[in-house]
């Protein structure tokens, strides 16, 4: 059998180490805040904006993340406060994995698809993935653990329902809302926050502002979490996965699964990896962005529709307003009604009858008929 790749190393012993990198983070986190010159600033100093005078909190908001830092303006405190009232309002709990992509940085997607080409899961439990993926090589570690954990209420009621089967159960999983992390430092730093106030968090929650690296709270995931997203929506090798814990769940009175990767099959799946032609990332961008085109030609066209209907109210407004002058005004005397033949003819006889000279009787006719135009 082949070997499995450096960066990878022997599967044995990847729980262990996934578990002390994630002791390790959480004890260097306790330390950071308990220090006394700690720059935590915590979701207590976010929302009084009062903190201990000894404590300088700096940021870089404004300029670049790796830019110069400056102390922390009423101002700027403001802004955070914003910006994590819009993001709690715009989660629900959870993230499906295709908003993992579409939301992400164009810059944290360039990288998954140039960088991260290679992931396997080590570990299937309970409704938890336990992923593995190569480093960018930029960093000491050679690789990365990317947790992703489906909604326990979901899980428990597909492993308990009898009318799904495990692959039925598998498909809608994968297109449910997960929550998960990396134990990167672009999650540690930039993200973790995020995710926590989010509500898609796994593991280790992060109250902690990411003041310098993150203030404008800007992106969703990792490029080892946006790769493992979209193998998740994807890749044979990961539904088989989840079938395969889904039967063990389905065959269990608690619903509960365990797996481990397999050198055969994570060769298997690396080899395949490895020969891929076309990215799926690419095509999820293409389909996210697809989707907000034409979410924003809707807006347009709503937009113009408003304007029409609008200009209509307006119009018939004013149409309605010049009736009402027009109505105002008092109608003109009719003019009177030309005689019929017969009405002139009696009218003539009338005058015929008065006694008058012919000179005057023929003066009166004539100015009757002239009347009436004849
Ligand atoms: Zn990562």
């Amino acid at each position: 059998m082949a070997e499995l790749p450096e960066w990878l190393g022997d599967l044995k012993g990847k729980i262990a180490e996934a578990n002390r990198l994630s002791d390790t983070d959480t004890a260097r986190r306790i330390a950071a805040e308990k220090a006394t010159n700690s720059v935590i600033m915590s979701t207590d100093d976010l929302q009084t904006g009062q903190w201990d005078a000894t404590k300088i909190l700096k940021t870089t908001i404004g300029g670049s993340e790796w830019g110069e830092k400056r102390e922390i303006t009423p101002a700027d405190l403001a802004r955070f406060k914003k910006r994590v009232a819009e993001l709690q309002k715009a989660y629900v709990g959870g993230i499906l994995p295709e908003q993992v992509i579409s939301l992400s940085r164009t810059i944290d997607i360039q990288r998954a698809k140039a960088e991260i080409k290679s992931s396997i899961i080590q570990q299937a439990l309970n409704g938890k993935l336990r992923f593995i993926t190569n480093s960018s090589g930029k960093s000491p570690e050679k690789r990365h653990f990317v947790n992703v954990e489906f909604n326990k209420q979901l899980y428990n009621s597909l492993a308990g329902g009898g009318n799904t089967t495990a692959h039925q159960a598998a498909l809608r999983l994968r297109k449910s809302r997960v929550l998960f992390e990396c134990d990167c430092g672009r999650h540690t730093y930039w993200y973790r926050y995020i995710a926590t106030i989010g509500q898609y968090n796994c593991g280790r929650a992060e109250n902690g502002f990411p003041k310098v690296r993150n203030p404008e709270l800007r992106g969703v995931a990792c490029k080892h979490v946006i790769r493992v997203m979209s193998e998740i929506m994807h890749s044979g090798y990961v539904l088989a996965t989840i079938t395969n814990m889904m039967t063990k769940a389905k065959s269990h009175a608690l619903n509960q699964a365990q797996l481990r990767g397999k050198k055969v099959d994570v060769l298997k799946e690396l080899e395949k990896q490895a020969n891929r032609k076309t990215d799926k990332i690419d095509a999820q961008v293409s389909k996210a962005q697809a989707k907000k085109n034409k979410q924003e030609l809707n807006k347009e066209i709503a937009r113009l529709k408003a304007i029409a209907e609008k200009a209509k109210a307006k119009q018939a407004k004013q149409a309605a307003k010049l009736e009402a002058e027009k109505a105002k005004i008092p109608p003109t005397k009719k003019a009177k009604k030309p005689m019929s033949a017969q009405q002139l003819e009696r009218e003539i006889n009338h005058i015929k009858r008065l006694g008058l000279t012919s000179d005057q009787e023929a003066a009166m006719i004539a100015i009757l008929r002239q009347s009436q135009g004849r």
